[in-house]
C-alpha cells in the first residue's frame, strides 16, 4: 500500500449483487449511484452495475450525471435532485434525464430544452407519503397538465413517473401500503390525464422494496446500498448480497507504553498495563466518526481490538496487548466479514448508524482501489 490507508472496492461483488437483484426483482434495475456510488466510486462502480445488469444510472445531483458522461458512459442516466440554477442546458447536451415536481423547474427545464433544441426527457416525481421530494398528490394533476402541455410543444416528453418510500426497510410499517395505494393513486391520474403511454417507466423501489415487496416492483427498480453489498433490511439476513467495500489502513507506528498511559485526546482510555499501541492513520476526516471512540473495532494482527480512545482528524490508537504488529502491518477496519474483520454493518451498529453513512463518509483522502476477484 503506497497510501496511509486505501479502500478495495470488489467490483465482481457487484456484478454479483446486480445480477441477483435483477434475478429476484425481475425488473429493470436503476443502480443508484449517487454520492461517489456511495463511496465506492461513481465511475468504475458504474460500469460494474451495467456489466451486471442494470440498464440504467441514478444520481441526485446533474453534476454527478456530468461526470459520468465525461467519462465515457452513455446509459441513460436520471438526475432526481434539481435545484435552482443547475447547469440543465449541459444536462440535455449530454442527455440526462431529468425529475421534476413542480411547474417552476418544469419551466426552468423547458427554457433549457428550448435553448439547446433538446427535448428533455422528464421523470415526474409524486410525494405519496414521505414528505420530501415529489408533488403532494393534491399538485400531482396540475403538474401532470403543465407537463403535458410542455411535451404538446415538443419541449418535454415524459418518460418516467415515480416515487420514493419512507419506510420500506421497516418490513409491515402501516405507511408502506399507504404509499402503495397513494402511487396507484398518482397513476391512475397520469393515465387519465394521458401521461402514463405504455413506454412510461414506473418505478418506485428502493433496495428495501426492490427485495421484499413483490407489488413494488413495476417497470423498474432503483436499489443503491444493495448494490454495494450491505443489506436494507439488517434484521432480515444479508440476502446473499456481498459487500463490495474493505477499508484499510496500515499501522504508522507501534510502541511499547508503561501502564496508566492515557491515550489521546482527552485521555478518555488509560492502559491498565504495560502495552503495545498502534496508531491507525485515519480520522474524523476521512468519516471515522469521532463518536467511533471506545466503540467500533478494528482487525489487527489476527485479532479485534477496539479504538482505544479519542478518534483524532487523521488517526486512532488501538490496544495491542502484548501482540505486536509492524509499521506497515495491515489493520482492517471493516470488509465482507470473511477474514474475521468486522463489517460495515458492525461498524453501524456500534454507532447508532445505518450503512450507507459509514461508507458515504469514508473521504476524499482515502483512494478507492477497484479491484475484481471474480470469487
Ligand atoms: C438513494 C435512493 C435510492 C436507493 O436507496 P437504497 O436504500 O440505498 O436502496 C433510490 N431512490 C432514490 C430516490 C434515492 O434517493
Amino acid at each position: 500500500m503506497a497510501t496511509p490507508a486505501e479502500a478495495r472496492v470488489d467490483l465482481a461483488a457487484i456484478r454479483h449483487n446486480v445480477a441477483l437483484l435483477k434475478e429476484r426483482t425481475g425488473a429493470e434495475l436503476m443502480g443508484a449511484v449517487k454520492a461517489d456510488a456511495y463511496g465506492h466510486g461513481l465511475v468504475p462502480c458504474s460500469r460494474a452495475a451495467l456489466e451486471g445488469g442494470a440498464s440504467r444510472l441514478g444520481v441526485a445531483f446533474v453534476r454527478e450525471a456530468l461526470e459520468l458522461r465525461a467519462a465515457g458512459v452513455t446509459a441513460p442516466v436520471l438526475a432526481w435532485l434539481i435545484t435552482p440554477g443547475e447547469p440543465l442546458d449541459e444536462a440535455l447536451t449530454h442527455d440526462v434525464e431529468l425529475s421534476a415536481a413542480d411547474a417552476r423547474l418544469l419551466d426552468e427545464i423547458a427554457g433549457a430544452a428550448r435553448r439547446t433544441g433538446r427535448t428533455a426527457r422528464l421523470h415526474l416525481e409524486a410525494d405519496t407519503g414521505m414528505s420530501r421530494g415529489g408533488a403532494p398528490l393534491a399538485a400531482w394533476p396540475g403538474l401532470l397538465a403543465r407537463a403535458l402541455e410542455l411535451a404538446a410543444e415538443g419541449v418535454v416528453e415524459i418518460v418516467g413517473l415515480w416515487s420514493h418510500f419512507a419506510c420500506a426497510d421497516v418490513p409491515g410499517h402501516p405507511s408502506v401500503q399507504q404509499q402503495l395505494e397513494a402511487y396507484h393513486t398518482a397513476l391512475k391520474l397520469a393515465e387519465q390525464a394521458g401521461a402514463a403511454g405504455s413506454h412510461v417507466i414506473r418505478h418506485l423501489a428502493n433496495s428495501a422494496a426492490a427485495l421484499t415487496l413483490p407489488e413494488a416492483r413495476y417497470d423498474l427498480v432503483r436499489p443503491g446500498i444493495a448494490m454495494y453489498g450491505l443489506s436494507p433490511i439488517p434484521e432480515q439476513g444479508g440476502f446473499g448480497l456481498r459487500p463490495a467495500m474493505t477499508l484499510v489502513a496500515q499501522a504508522a507506528l507501534v510502541k511499547r507504553v508503561p501502564q496508566d498511559s492515557g491515550v489521546s485526546y482527552g485521555h478518555l482510555y488509560t492502559t491498565e498495563r504495560e502495552t503495545h499501541l498502534a496508531l491507525v492513520p485515519l480520522g474524523y476526516a476521512d468519516g471515522i466518526l469521532r463518536h467511533a471512540t471506545g466503540r467500533a473495532e478494528v482487525l489487527a494482527g489476527g485479532r479485534r481490538r477496539r479504538v482505544a480512545g479519542r478518534v483524532c482528524m487523521d488517526q486512532f490508537m488501538i490496544d495491542l496487548g502484548d501482540d505486536l504488529l509492524a509499521a506497515g502491518d495491515e489493520v482492517v477496519l471493516f470488509g465482507p466479514g470473511d477474514g474475521g474483520e468486522p463489517t460495515a454493518q458492525e461498524w453501524a451498529d456500534s454507532l447508532g448508524t445505518i450503512t450507507h453513512e459509514i461508507v458515504t463518509r469514508i473521504g476524499s483522502r482515502v483512494p478507492r482501489v477497484h479491484t475484481s476477484t471474480g470469487a
